[in-house]
């Protein structure tokens, strides 16, 4: 059976819609400069990843090759022992985050999670899910951990073993949790027990190029990290990655023979054609590439943030962040640029493929509707 006249012409109706708003989005932290026509051929397979990348099951039609390759990637980049990763492609950050979280939670089953009031608000669920206590730590007014109440809050719980989530690159002010900071305190305190998960979801995949660096990989004290394929890198399915060591993989791998593989994973059926893309794009950019769009993106924030404060709009970032973070702005401009809003912020991700001319058109808009601001705001507090 053929698409009907009227199913053929929402396709082409949606598509439109998917391409005008593509053209006017800064607020989420999503790529859209990609380019995967060389591997379309391959969405002709009915690829399954299933099982552990580093273990052959029976399922040939599978890209664990490509997959191995994308986590030997990071493994350096994040620089891990290279006798000692592991890792797979996820469906995005938040399925590392849980793995990250699980791992833990199997090595010290009776651990108490630690994370900041800034952290995603995907780790609450997990936490849930996973049936851990878990004790939130205040932020600092940048987002970042407040690491006197985190030292204090840990005094009071030290004969339990510590959990730390800690996020490089939190969602609304993409702060950084300092991993050697958090670390150091732990072996202040003797805490023997203890495990650090970075949700590095947003700011990992650009981390190794920050200068000065940041504290947030393997060296640095993470056991584990995560990232979101789709947003730096970009991809037109969300998919993620997570690094953790393969010593502590170890100790929770169960063999199932249905699959002749180990159940390592957290789903059972795995997209096989994410890896691919991953694979691809870290082949197309290399090191030098991303370094390249991290340079970039930097560059467009800090001319967005001068030209907001240029306007007289407060505008102010963390260091190395390429999110610009400034007062609410009235609703029109909120969804005409699909700015994400939370309390009295809003922010722009000025993601690789944002440009100065796109930064222009919005400082434009912020201009005109500056007196407009008031009244929104206003507004929404009535209505609270
Ligand atoms: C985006 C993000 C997540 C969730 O990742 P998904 O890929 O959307 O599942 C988690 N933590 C942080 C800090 C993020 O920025």
């Amino acid at each position: 059976m053929e698409l009907t006249k009227s199913d053929k012409e929402l396709l082409v109706d949606l598509e439109k819609k998917l391409q005008k708003a593509s053209n006017t989005f800064l607020g989420y932290p999503v790529s859209k400069d990609f380019n995967y026509d060389e591997i379309n051929p391959f969405l002709k397979y009915p690829i399954n990843n299933l099982g552990d990348p580093f273990e052959d099951g029976t399922y040939k039609v599978q890209t664990h090759q490509m997959e191995k390759e994308v986590i030997a990637f990071f493994a350096k980049a994040f620089r891990a022992n290279p006798k000692d990763y592991w890792g797979y492609v996820t469906n995005g950050g938040s399925e590392s985050n849980l793995y990250g979280l699980y791992l833990a939670r199997e090595l010290y089953p009776k651990a108490m999670v630690y994370y900041s009031e800034s952290t995603h608000y995907s780790i609450r669920k997990n936490i849930h899910l996973l049936n851990i206590p878990s004790i939130i730590i205040k932020s600092q007014d940048n987002g970042e951990m407040d690491y006197e109440d985190f030292e204090n809050t840990v005094r009071m719980n030290r004969h339990k073993p510590v959990i730390v989530l800690a996020t490089f690159g939190t969602t609304m002010k993409e702060a950084k949790d300092d991993v050697s900071k958090i670390k150091a305190i732990l072996k202040n305190l003797a805490v023997q027990d203890h495990y650090i998960h970075c949700d590095a979801a947003l700011s990992g995949s650009f981390g190794p190029f920050m200068s000065p660096r940041m504290p947030f990989d393997f060296q640095d004290g993470a056991d584990s990290i995560s990232i979101s394929g789709h947003k730096f890198i970009g991809s037109p399915i969300p998919t993620g990655v997570l690094v953790a060591k393969r010593s502590n993989r170890d100790r929770i791998a169960k063999g199932i023979s249905y699959i002749g593989s180990l159940d390592t994973t957290i789903t059972g059926s795995r997209n096989g054609h994410s890896p691919l893309i991953l694979w691809y794009a870290l082949k197309t950019l290399g090191t030098k590439g991303l370094k390249e769009r991290f340079e970039h993106s930097l560059e467009v924030a800090q001319y967005c943030e001068k030209q907001l404060n240029n306007i007289g709009v407060k505008a102010w970032r963390n260091p190395n962040a390429i999110t610009v973070v400034f007062p609410k702005t009235s609703k029109s401009i909120k969804n005409k640029w699909q700015l994400a809003t939370e309390d009295d912020i809003s922010h722009v991700i000025c993601m690789p493929n944002v440009t100065k001319s796109q930064i222009d058109l919005f400082i434009e808009d912020m201009k005109n509707s500056k007196e407009l601001v008031e009244e929104d705001i206003d507004f929404d507090v009535a209505f609270l």
